[in-house]
């Protein structure tokens, strides 16, 4: 798609629909346009509006002067303006909300990881130290990132959510952003009636697992992703992207978590039970499952009660989860190292500090996030960045699993970029256990 960022000065406009002090849109002006361009939005070219509030902008003001803090707000004005035009989108433009609240519209990111990553990035754009009267300042924002918007969802009630999750963030701290929930921006109870559904989903046998298999370099069955699935009555098949969210936010990821690993257990006990020996099954575990003191105690109660070794399994951690203290992440990591456990971390490279996790926490294979596989034959993609990735983690004598492979091309690229295993819808995409069967029992063959 061309990049048809018009910086807003290039359209003319009547002086009042700007703002002085940084030049973009007023709010006024800003929903007028998100009225506008929200009604031609379609199915096939949805929007997300993003909304941001600077941190601690009253405290900049206090100690430093107004003048800082409209230095800081034209900062911001302009590094959202720059991210923007780097976003290949048809369609871009960014207003200022009034006092430390700025907002944006682009076309739909579409892939849930491409839209956390591009919204890091420019987290870390804003991040980037200024200089304001000789003194080195650092901005961060707190960001609300609302995807999929279509005709029907009312303008002002959307950044009215915006704000309020702006809110929230800060709350716990600020400097973070949070994806709303196509469901959380249709109406005032939408997550709440989605945790309420979710609290039935595991009761109401809901919830279903699904596999997805792993290949190594010789294309052969190396590896199982277990992968939640919930197929609601009303709402049919939801989103992990979206569920996991909410299940985190109120708390049931804990149970939810719990779940999908008794199950995983209890499947791979079963298929030995019938002579079927899976490779390794690979469970996502929650940062806040993760970070909870009885974790371990759940793994071996798990463990003991279904009698599968901790060697059938890998916990798949994003970097977020370990983010938060890296010292207690890698003690807990060694206690279920014990049991056999293996780790990766999941989503590699999307975070903001992967390459000290390779130094200092025990994992043993990295998944390349599925936005670079998505990339790498793109002819200024992501080749050299996953060959990268290989080169450190094979130093650190890792494995390499390159994520989201979808063709011939990209499995030749990341063999070329020396990935170890690859997984992908082109060598099956994730399926209920009695499917994935026959492939297992035919280990030993070529898997495709
Ligand atoms: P993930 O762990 O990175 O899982 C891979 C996701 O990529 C899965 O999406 C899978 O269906 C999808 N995928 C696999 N191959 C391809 C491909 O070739 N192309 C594309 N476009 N997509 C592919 P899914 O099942 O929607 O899960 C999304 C995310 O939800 C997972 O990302 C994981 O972060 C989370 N999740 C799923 N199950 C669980 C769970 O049991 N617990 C927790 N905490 N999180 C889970
Ligand atoms: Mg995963
Ligand atoms: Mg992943």
């Amino acid at each position: 798609m061309a990049a048809a960022v018009q910086p807003e000065r290039a359209q003319p406009r009547p002086a009042e629909s700007r703002d002085v002090l940084t030049g973009l849109m007023r709010g006024s002006e800003f929903e007028r346009r998100l009225t506008e361009c929200l009604a031609s939005a379609t199915a096939g070219h949805p929007l997300t509006l993003l909304f941001l509030g600077v941190d601690r902008l009253r405290r900049l003001n206090q100690s430093t002067g107004y003048a800082a803090g409209d230095a800081a707000l034209q900062a911001v004005a302009r590094r959202l303006t720059e991210w923007l035009a780097e976003q290949d989108a048809a369609l871009a433009f960014a207003g200022r909300m009034g006092g430390d609240e700025f907002a944006a519209v682009l076309d739909d990111f579409r892939d849930p990881v491409l839209a956390r990553a591009r919204t890091r990035a420019l987290l870390n754009r804003i991040r980037a130290p200024i200089t304001i009267r000789q003194r080195e300042v650092f901005l961060t924002v707190s960001c609300v990132v609302c995807p999929r918007l279509l005709p029907g969802l009312e303008p002002l009630s959307i950044l009215r959510k915006g704000s309020a999750g702006v809110a929230k963030v800060r709350e716990r701290g600020g400097n973070a952003f949070e994806i709303l929930s196509p469901g959380a921006q249709e109406g005032p109870c939408c997550s709440v009636e989605m945790e309420a559904a979710l609290r039935g989903a595991i009761e109401h046998k809901e919830l279903k697992l699904r596999f997805q298999p792993q290949v190594d370099k010789g294309l052969r069955l190396d590896g199982l992703e277990a992968l939640v699935g919930w197929e609601h009555p009303v709402l049919g098949s939801v989103n992990p992207h979206e569920f996991i969210h909410v299940a985190e936010d109120c708390g049931l990821i804990f149970s939810l978590g719990e779940w999908v690993l008794r199950q995983t257990c209890c499947q791979i006990k079963d298929w030995r039970f019938r002579g079927i020996e899976p490779p390794r099954v690979a469970v996502n575990v929650s940062p806040l499952q993760f970070a909870s003191p009885d974790f371990v105690d759940l793994v071996a109660e798990i463990l003991e009660e279904t009698g599968v070794p901790g060697s059938a399994l890998d916990f798949e951690i994003t970097e977020n989860a370990v983010l938060r203290d890296l010292d207690e992440s890698a003690q807990r990591m060694h206690e279920l190292r014990k049991f056999g456990i293996s780790f990766s971390i999941d989503d590699f490279g999307v975070g903001y500090s992967p390459l000290t996790y390779l130094h200092r926490l025990p994992v043993d294979s990295v998944k390349v996030a599925r936005d670079f596989t998505g990339q790498i034959t793109k002819p200024s993609g992501s080749l050299a960045l996953v060959h990268t990735i290989t080169v450190l983690a094979h130093h650190r004598g890792l494995k390499v699993v390159a994520e989201g492979v979808e063709t011939e091309d990209e499995l030749e690229l990341v063999q070329a970029a020396r990935c170890d295993r690859m997984q992908g819808f082109l060598f099956g995409s994730p399926v209920p256990a009695a499917q994935i069967e026959a492939l297992l029992r035919s280990r030993t063959s070529p898997a495709c």
